[in-house]
């Protein structure tokens, strides 16, 4: 594991995908750094990366209202055929 802070900051980023991930003017350290905070997001990133991908699958989330929307269009147009 990656970690990296940014100089002149104490928080540790250990995840490259966290917002604030240090890309410029940084520390990085291979080991985990000692008694020095680490970012919540990372940890947060962290723990969602490490679900099993059928049960993260936020990606399938964000469909869901397109696929709702769809539907209720459909439903719409067949009702309208049957009145
Ligand atoms: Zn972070």
């Amino acid at each position: 594991m990656l970690y990296r802070r940014a100089i002149g900051r104490e928080v540790w980023h250990y995840h490259p995908a966290c917002s604030q991930w240090p890309r410029t003017n940084y520390q990085e350290y291979v080991t985990k750094p000692r008694a020095e905070p680490v970012c919540q997001e990372c940890v947060a990133r962290r723990q969602n990366q490490s679900l099993p991908i059928s049960a993260s699958a936020p990606r399938f989330g964000n469909k869901r209202p397109v696929l709702a929307a769809l539907w209720s269009r459909l439903q719409a147009a067949i009702r309208r055929k049957w009145r």
